[in-house]
């Protein structure tokens, strides 16, 4: 909504999705390179015209390279210009044009599945080097494949800006972008964006939840916004208030005296607290030393469809394990709860040719995807069964519907690993639809453990669709059902003596956590970040954990003396 237009500084009201303010230029990001991209099979008729596209998409990355060589060289100098020349060399490499179109004449692939597999092939070749200058060429051959997908879906560069050397692709930029989406969220080198500004996006999406937990301000719900800007406007935004200011006077700015985001450094790791177990929620292997840094006490949630979304192609079981392994091994026999694919929904994988469906949410996604790719599955369980063997681990299921999906999940997962040698595995799952949870009492009977996924509970008990702006400020807990149904689990939790944490988003929220922690609950798993706040605010106000323990010596009381009467 458009709430103020003056001549120099134009103001709009959004709804924020993460806290702190930036200033910097834009970054328009390019939707449509976003749109799947056809990573196929072909058929044989098809093998000819594929080489076709992948010849014409050579020549026309070859041309855009020579001419950003003469540009660069011209207008910065000969040095910074050779990047343009050592990409050139990578892709005139006969082995690179070689594989590909061997694997478009024999394989059957499609060109763009061609090129990412070829490319992606080399590119890891060179990132497990241990040479500095190799390592970097990684990169280099990581930019010539989004050059030949962008030739082959006739697509410009990926940002707007005037041309590819000024494009800093992000980097210390305020990204604007239509819709946040996680796997574009992934694709950006998030250490570098300052903000985000986008169209759409809910605050519980899980956009928002990266922003939030990587610290970058974010505003989303501002319609049109791409029409007003230009790439390197200067924006400031408020991910506090929801405001997003065009061309910020120097007296505007003069009120933002604090606006760098938190370095890392800043914060400051305490030690665990007594009465509440904090574990942090984890999406990438490569991150987990920020939760040691901060002492989590477990990861209570690893999103490892996330590791799957980065690399945009279905991972190996080795390089499952090997991820998998690295976060085991780094959180040094604390538990972890590796949450099988939850992909589907707003996750959906360009590599996994989803079905084009009206109601994605509804759809084909969590257990219901894992139980639809059979493959898919074995190769995760089989993963994790060889993980177990460094130690304990927790494998959790997503969206898990009622007690026979549950079975049918765990039945699977021991049949598929049942030939190889595995140590202790727990089987739990995360309660984020409502009817598991009705169903709590059944479930917990057999399961080992539980996590409630808030996030999509809320969004599923409420009818309220957590990645969309218009009813976000819907998507909340201050509701009597929604409390009734928690309560409901973690006393089911209780009699069964079963493990119940919370992962989904309020647990990091003081006033809903001292409510989980009145209920019961003593495990909560946060982002990373966010755990030294949560400690913080519970030590300095634990009235909660104070009169739970009470409550619970009142009843031992109470229990004892009519024993000691009977
Ligand atoms: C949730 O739904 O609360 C949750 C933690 O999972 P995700 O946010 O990944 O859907
Ligand atoms: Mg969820």
């Amino acid at each position: 909504m458009l709430v103020e237009a003056t001549d120099k500084e134009t103001r709009f009201k959004g709804l924020p999705l993460s806290p702190g303010v930036a200033v910097a230029s834009v970054c328009l990001f390019n939707e449509k390179r976003h749109m799947s991209l056809p990573v196929k099979d072909i058929t044989a008729q098809e093998v000819r015209s594929e080489g076709d596209r992948f010849r014409k998409a050579l020549a026309t990355v070859r041309e855009r390279l020579t001419l950003l060589y003469k540009e660069v060289e011209e207008r910065v100098g000969k040095a910074e210009a050779e990047i343009f020349t050592a990409q050139k060399m990578i892709l005139e490499d006969p082995a690179l044009i070689e594989r590909v179109t061997d694997h478009i004449r024999s394989k059957n692939f499609s060109a763009e599945k061609a090129v990412i597999s070829s490319l992606d092939f080399f590119e890891d070749q060179l990132a497990k080097m241990d040479h500095d200058y190799l390592k970097e060429r990684a990169s280099d051959i990581g930019e010539v494949k989004r050059r030949l997908l962008d030739a082959l879906a006739n697509l410009s560069p990926s940002f707007q800006c005037q041309n590819d050397f000024f494009c800093q692709r992000g980097k210390n930029r305020i990204v604007i972008a239509e819709e946040l989406t996680p796997s574009l969220t992934m694709e950006l080198n998030t250490d570098y964006i300052k903000g985000f500004v986008t169209d759409k996006g809910g605050v519980a999406s899980h956009a928002a939840i990266l922003a939030r937990s990587l610290r970058i301000p974010a505003v989303s719900g501002i319609p049109g916004i791409h029409d007003r800007i230009f790439c390197g406007t200067q924006v400031l935004v408020d991910g506090d208030t929801g405001e997003v200011i065009i061309w910020p006077s120097p007296k505007t700015l003069a009120q933002y005296p604090q606006i760098e985001r938190p370095k890392d450094a800043e914060v400051k790791a305490v030690p665990p607290i007594p009465g509440l177990r904090v574990y942090a929620n984890l999406n990438v292997a490569k991150r987990v030393q920020e939760a040691v840094d901060q002492n989590a006490e477990g990861i209570g949630l690893y999103r490892t469809e996330f590791e799957f979304l980065i690399a945009k192609k279905q991972l190996s079981e080795d390089e499952q394990y090997e991820r998998y392994t690295q976060v085991l091994k780094a959180m040094k026999g604390k538990p972890v709860y590796f949450r099988m694919l939850d992909l589907g929904g707003d996750k959906g994988a360009d590599f996994l040719e989803f079905p084009k469906e009206q109601n994605p949410a509804l759809g084909f996604r969590g257990s219901r995807f894992l139980l639809g790719h059979p493959e898919v599955f074995r190769t995760q369980a089989r993963a994790l069964a060889r993980v177990s063997r460094h130690g304990r681990i927790h494998v959790m299921y997503p969206m898990v519907v009622d007690l026979s999906q549950y079975r049918l999940l765990r039945e699977k997962f021991a049949a598929e690993t049942s030939d190889l040698p595995q140590g202790e595995i727990r089987h739990g799952l995360m309660f984020e639809v409502p009817s598991a949870c009705l169903d709590a009492e059944d479930i917990l009977k057999e399961a080992d453990f539980g996590s409630l996924g808030t996030n999509d509970l809320i969004q599923y008990l409420f009818a309220v669709d957590r990645d969309n702006e218009l009813v976000s400020s819907d998507h909340h807990p201050d509701r009597k059902a929604f409390w009734t149904l928690v309560r409901h689990v973690a006393q089911a939790a209780r009699r069964h003596r079963k493990p119940l944490s919370v992962c989904g988003e309020l647990a990091s929220n003081p006033v809903y956590a001292r409510k989980l922690i009145a209920l019961g609950i003593r495990t909560l798993s946060v982002s990373p970040r966010a755990i030294t706040g949560l400690r913080i605010a519970i030590k300095n106000k634990p009235e909660a954990v104070r009169e739970k323990a009470i409550r619970i010596l009142a009843v031992r009381k109470k229990s004892k003396s009519t024993k000691k009467k009977g």
